[in-house]
């Protein structure tokens, strides 16, 4: 029986998929609930609150580094991404982590590795228009990540809302058996929304990022207070354009499906957007009209 981690204890680290499935069989042997808070390192307080809300949740709480190789497309950011485990087993400890799962790329992909999840439904669109390969990436790795550690619940980030859809798709159309909890977005003092990837930006795009979330603020007030929408998107993508950004989209969804906006219905605003070589999203919650 394993001994169930007290919050000052350092995370086991654990490198094989048989080693995890062991685990989480000896933890549900023990009547013990787990929570799976999935990230591709390089962590901060984002991470750090979805990590809060997964020991919130369940007895053992297990969280897995993986910089997945097939969400990433040719020329995209891979090789640069951040890397920094050890840095990131020591920000683990002390916050209830009884697990960190860091495979390598052969361990999840071994030889002869042919199968890929697709999603529709909530991957149409937006990301999928600028990353064709992101979703089948992200469906396949994820699927793979909760069949290995089995967990009641998984924490996503809202930061990332297209994929929290789509995850929590998937998790329903295979019966993966659990629950997707989505965690509101941390940001920054300058409301940035915390990313890996603002460690790419240097000090000049750094102040015009701030702009992101100040523009969506902007949009949502002009929204909500009945402006129409193509008139309030237009302004919106103008600013960021004015602050140098170069937008992917700045679309208006509905909510809970990403398609066109419904009457009476909670919306989503989206954005991406480029400074400089750093893309960045973000999304804000609009009421419903
Ligand atoms: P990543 O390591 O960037 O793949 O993200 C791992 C998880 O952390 C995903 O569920 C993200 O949505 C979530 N996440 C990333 N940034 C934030 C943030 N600023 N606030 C809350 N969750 C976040």
């Amino acid at each position: 029986m394993t001994a169930p981690a007290t919050h000052s204890a350092t995370p086991r680290l654990i490198r094989t998929t048989q080693d995890l499935q062991a685990w989480s069989d000896g933890c549900r042997r023990d009547g013990r609930t787990i929570a799976m808070v999935p990230t591709m390192g390089a962590l901060h307080a984002g991470h750090l609150s979805l990590v809060k809300a997964a020991a919130e949740k369940a007895d053992a709480v297990v969280v897995s580094i993986f910089v997945n190789p097939t969400q990433f497309g040719p020329g995209e950011d891979f090789d640069a991404y951040p890397r920094t485990e050890a840095a990131d087993v020591e920000k683990l400890t002390g916050h209830g982590v009884e697990v960190v799962f860091a495979p390598n790329a052969a361990e999840m992909y071994p030889d002869g590795f042919a199968t890929t999840v697709t999603v529709g439904g909530p991957s149409a669109g937006l990301e999928t228009d600028f990353r064709p390969h992101f979703f089948a990436g992200v469906a396949t790795v994820v699927t793979k990540l909760l069949l290995a550690a089995r967990p009641h619940y998984a924490v996503f980030g809202e930061k990332d809302y297209q994929q929290l859809l789509v995850v929590k798709r998937l998790a329903r159309d295979l019966n993966i058996g659990t629950e997707i909890v989505g965690r509101p977005t941390v940001r920054e003092a300058d409301d940035l929304a915390l990313s890996s990837r603002n460690a790419y930006l240097d000090a000049a795009a750094r102040r015009a990022a701030s702009r992101l979330p100040a523009v969506l603020r902007h949009v949502v007030i002009a929204l909500e207070a009945g402006a129409p929408v193509e008139a309030a998107l237009a302004d919106g993508r103008a600013a960021l354009e004015r602050e140098g950004f170069a937008v992917d989209y700045l679309s208006l969804c509905d909510a809970e499906t990403l398609s066109a906006p419904r009457p009476n219905a909670p919306r989503r605003l989206l954005v991406a957007a480029r400074i400089g070589t750093t893309r960045l999203i973000d999304n804000m919650g609009v009421a419903a009209a």
